[in-house]
């Protein structure tokens, strides 16, 4: 027999496209169009449906950047269209490449009930099932005409990210908007052929299986007049019908779908945005639920659903129904999909905590697993805090984006740095935006890791990133893939049955220590610093608003400020999304984020100053201002004449104890004078040289005597790389940027103010000043840097050589620490060329080591180099960056950030410096305050104290175990409580701890802790 299957796959691919596809819809007739432009921010549904239209036409260009405009579609249903499928199509200059990320619609009835949503790859609205002939047509689209920015040619840099910098310019043209019949059989045709072409493709040349399909394909063809295609689709899928049914095989692949929209919280597009691409996926998604009844959606975010309940009630009561259906799922139990890396263990915490209290409040549920397909890396103390706050199992795929090293799994348990383990699942098919394309589903099946065992993976199915979920095509797929020979089989489920069967067919699965590390947006760590630095600001400052208000709540009946606090976090817990807080939005996005971070740390302040003024304790400082560039620098040092410090950090600062208020330890000060042509800074514990171009050459530890400093050589060295990575400018910096280095050696000016030495220079059209001093207790090295950074595509770093012989570097993560080697004998490890830290990381050698902390950064990298006979360490800070996608003017002004260093220093006291430095001591007068919880053992730090969030009045407290080995400590909280509980993450009380012992109106527990533990304490007060 002659072999024609070449020929037979070019002639089905040109007929589906181009006869096919295009007869789905057909008899169009003419609809009137006319059109109201909102001209600034989006209106209430009520005001859209009722404002003032004009006539509109096919061929009117409409629509600038961001802006609205309402259409109005009407028309009659032609009488000749009765007993058939009716439809509108509205094509408002749709590029179908570009799904998420240009023109989207919602349409919504006369009277303001939503329809479904438009997109590129769904330009269609019902009308009706069976026409009668004669059906009055009205609908209303509210239109948002967003700019591409991520265009065909990627990364330009574009001034469409702001509404002011955007233009006026019209971006689109309407192209048509017709009544037509919908042909349900050419819908099943195109389907038929569509499947059957696409697993061709994916079949061996040689297979009977592949030449049985496409000379069924062929005769199809023969079977359909091509200008009666309605007329005879119906013959043309009876050629189909046997090849179709064949069966899958019993050992096939199974995928469980999942219909999803992965949305963004903020990105391309600013947040209010979002509230709408949220209602229109989610308004489409229940109708195709009503449609299909197998159909599966999850949708992950507390936030999005908390917006459309705010912002869309009517879609929100649909979706609240679905839910309770169990066909639209929550999934992961978050208040939004935040970054995994950058968040401190505190706030990855509240993710849960606000996420699954949302769950529980509005729908009665708890999600069973976390699901963030899309963050940046994963921190290694992820998989204690999942456990911790009751997770089953966790879902991501972005490990497939690696540049290099392939992940050697697909279902594993994954270990994190305490030990603890969950069961993880990467879907094979590497995409959270699945089409269930004949390539996807075979890569499904042959790029699953654990075949020889398993056989489950799971495919999110829907457009995602900007939105629009699920589409019927999918759907029609799915419903083929779900046994067809020489196919994996596709099955709509819940992720939860999902991660059953995933679980039971690996009994003993394979196991990932650690942190799952990105091998790619490295630069995240860095860019935007104004995020970073709000983040940490207000982390920080929410610790200390629940510390002090818990303490004046329990001991002044001060009223706890519940709804205060629960909005500060949602806010500080929305701005950590996978977008903003690694600073890879448009410029909208992160100037509002400033301000949003910069009006919480106000309010926080507020309510320190409250609670602390209701414990009899006045700040000299009132609440500062709201300013964006302003820092929080008041501080380590002490100005003499004030004589009480208000310490919240849970270490002891200035000889004031963890959680407490006091009066500052009298010791010599650090001094500063000048030497030859330079200058020294000494302490009991420290003297560093400074040369006459601000370089530090030396930083001795006065207790071993050992100099940090390489001999010879200058540390606090500014280095200015040029950084222009392949792709993703925001978010990508490529090892080739080390090559391109400037060392910034010329000061402008370097003299002594006060108690520090202040260092001056220019380079390019940017300056920078920085004050280096000793700390008040004289043990650290400050560096408070102020920059002007006006530079294009640049990466700055602070360095300095430090003279110790260590393998790896110790960073600090959530509730503890992991290490970096500082070399690169494999692969994976040469990857890992930048990498972050949360307050601190450590270089050192037995009886030896330097502490670099930060207070608003998390970048750094740390090389060893050989120098004369000695391998020592290069350090380095990374301090800001200069991408112009997406947002052209990335960083640009004045940024601050501080620096401290401590000689002679371990993990714990790399652990202290950390908290110090970003829990600064407050000036104060007043009364002098005991701490309200304190813990015997240092390595047990207190890391959270605050009334519990069911608002009983119950105490919580958090502890963790810092040095990564097994601690006991005496827990003495100063409180007549009538019960103390171990409870979960989200403060659920579990076992009774017997051997608390009361005495005194206070409470005191043993425990002990396992390595980097983290552990919490609901205490019940006696009432
Ligand atoms: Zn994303």
């Amino acid at each position: 027999m002659h072999d024609n299957q070449d020929l037979t796959l070019a002639r089905v691919t040109r007929v589906l496209e181009e006869r096919l596809r295009p007869a789905i819809h057909s008899w169009p007739r003419p609809l009137t169009l006319a059109a109201h432009r909102v001209g600034g921010e989006p209106v209430p549904v009520a005001y859209g449906v009722a404002a003032g239209y004009v006539p509109a036409a096919v061929g009117d260009a409409w629509g600038r950047a961001w802006d609205t405009t309402w259409f109005r579609v009407t028309g009659t249903v032609p009488s000749e269209f009765a007993g058939r499928r009716v439809e509108v199509l509205l094509d408002l200059g749709f590029d179908i490449n570009m799904t998420g990320f240009q023109i989207e619609g919602l349409v919504y009835r006369p009277d303001g009930s939503p329809v479904r949503s438009l997109h590129p790859r769904a330009q269609w609205i019902p009308v009706v099932r069976e026409a009668a002939g004669g059906e009055p047509i009205e609908f209303y689209v509210e239109a948002a005409s967003n700019p591409v920015l991520l265009d065909y040619v990627p990364f330009l840099p574009t001034e469409k990210g702001e509404w002011s910098t955007a233009g006026e310019d019209l971006l689109y043209r309407v192209r048509r908007a017709d009544v037509v019949v919908f042909e349900t059989e050419v819908f099943e045709l195109v389907h038929d052929v569509e499947v059957l072409l696409q697993l061709a493709g994916q079949l061996d040349a040689a297979s009977g299986r592949r030449a049985k399909i496409l000379f069924a394909l062929d005769r199809a063809l023969d079977a359909v007049d091509l200008q009666d295609i309605a007329g005879t689709a119906t013959a043309g899928r009876a050629q189909l019908t046997d090849v179709l049914a064949s069966p899958a095989a019993p050992s096939a692949h199974l995928i469980t779908a999942v219909g999803h929209a992965h949305i963004d919280s903020a990105w391309l597009w600013p947040l209010r945005e979002t509230v709408r691409k949220v209602a229109r996926t989610t308004s489409s998604m229940v109708t195709l639920m009503d449609e299909h009844d197998d159909f599966i959606y999850a949708m992950s975010s507390a936030q999005q659903y908390a917006w459309i309940k705010e912002h869309r009630p009517e879609v929100y009561a649909r979706v609240k129904q679905a839910v309770a259906g169990g066909r639209f799922v929550p999934v992961g139990g978050m208040w939004v999909e935040a970054d995994a890396v950058l968040p401190g263990g505190e706030a990855m915490i509240r993710q849960f905590l606000y996420g699954q209290r949302f769950f529980r409040d509005e729908f009665g549920i708890e999600c069973r697993g976390a699901w963030l397909p899309d963050s940046f890396g994963y921190s290694g103390a992820l998989p204690q805090l999942l456990v911790g706050a009751g997770f089953e199992w966790f879902l991501t795929q972005k490990i497939s984006w690696n540049e290099r090293n392939v992940f050697p799994h697909s279902s594993f348990d994954w270990e994190g740095i305490d030990g603890s383990r969950i069961f993880t699942h990467f879907p094979s098919m590497d995409t959270y935006n699945s089409q269930l394309s004949g390539a996807e589903v075979a890569r499904a099946d042959r790029n699953f890791k654990e075949r020889s065992v398993g056989s489950s993976s799971l495919a999110p199915t829907g457009w995602g990133d900007g939105g629009g979920g699920t589409t019927r095509e999918m759907i029609a797929r799915a419903r083929r893939l779900a046994d067809l020979e020489g196919s994996a089989r596709v099955a709509w489920e819940t992720p939860d049955a999902f991660f059953e069967r995933a679980k039971a067919e690996l009994p003993e699965p394979a196991v990932w220590k650690g942190e799952l590390y990105l091998e790619r947006h490295r630069a995240t760590y860095t860019t935007q610093h104004k995020m970073k630095q709000g983040n940490r600001r207000n982390e920080q400052l929410l610790g200390e608003a629940e510390l002090w208000a818990s303490v004046a709540a329990v001991r002044a009946s001060h009223e706890y400020p519940y709804e205060v606090l629960d909005a500060a976090w949602r806010e500080v817990l929305l701005l950590q999304f996978h977008d903003i807080l690694p600073g890879t939005s448009i410029a909208w996005v992160h100037r509002e984020a400033a301000e949003r971070h910069a009006k919480v740390s106000t309010i926080l302040e507020g309510v320190i100053t409250d609670a602390l003024g209701a414990l009899g304790v006045t700040l000299d400082q009132p609440t500062p201002p709201v300013e964006l560039v302003e820092t929080h620098h008041h501080d380590l040092e002490t100005p003499a004449r004030r004589h009480l410090l208000v310490n919240a950090a849970p270490v002891a600062q200035s000889g004031v104890g963890a959680g407490a208020v006091g009066v500052a330890a009298t010791g010599s000060a650090p001094s500063v004078s000048t030497s030859g042509d330079g200058f020294v800074l000494v302490s009991e514990a420290v003297r560093v040289a400074v040369d006459a171009d601000g370089h530090v050459i030396s930083a001795v530890d006065l207790a071993s005597g050992r100099d940090a400093i390489v001999a010879g050589e200058r540390g606090n060295l500014l280095q200015l790389h040029q950084d222009f990575p392949n792709l993703w400018d925001a978010w990508d910096v490529d090892n080739s940027y080390r090559r391109m280095r400037r060392d910034l050696d010329a000061a402008d000016e370097v003299s002594v103010d006060g108690d520090a030495i202040v260092v001056r220079r220019t380079f390019g059209r940017s300056s920078i000043e920085q004050r280096l001093s000793l700390s008040a207790d004289g043990r650290a090295l400050l560096i408070d840097n102020t920059v002007d950074w006006q530079e294009t595509e640049k990466f700055l770093k602070l360095a300095f050589p430090i003279d110790v012989f260590a393998d790896t570097a110790i960073a600090e993560t959530q509730f503890g620490f992991h290490t970096r080697t500082t070399h690169d004998n494999t692969s994976w490890e040469n990857a890992r060329f930048e990498t972050h830290t949360q307050r601190w990381f450590l270089v050192r050698e037995p009886g030896f080591g330097v502490a670099f902390a930060n207070d608003s950064s998390y970048g750094f990298d740390v090389v060893r180099s050989r120098r004369g006979g000695a391998v020592v360490c290069d350090v380095r800070f990374s301090m800001l960056r200069a991408p112009r996608f997406p947002d052209p003017r990335a960083d640009l002004g004045v940024q601050q950030m501080r620096f401290a260093l401590a000689f002679g220093a371990d993990e714990a006291r790399a652990t202290e410096l950390g908290w110090a430095i970003n829990t600064p001591v407050r000036p104060a007068s007043g009364a002098e305050l005991q701490p309200l919880v304190t813990s015997s053992d240092p390595r047990v730090l207190i890391s959270a104290v605050k009334l519990a969030d069911d608002r009983s009045g119950d105490l919580i407290v958090r502890l963790y175990e810092s040095s990564g080995g097994r601690a006991t400590t005496e827990v003495s909280v100063d409180l007549p409580a009538t019960s103390v509980r171990e409870a979960d993450l989200l403060e659920r009380p579990d076992e009774l701890l017997a051997h608390a012992a009361t005495s005194d109106g206070r409470v005191s527990v043993g425990l002990a802790l396992r390595p980097f533990q983290v552990l919490t304490l609901r205490l019940s007060q006696a009432r």
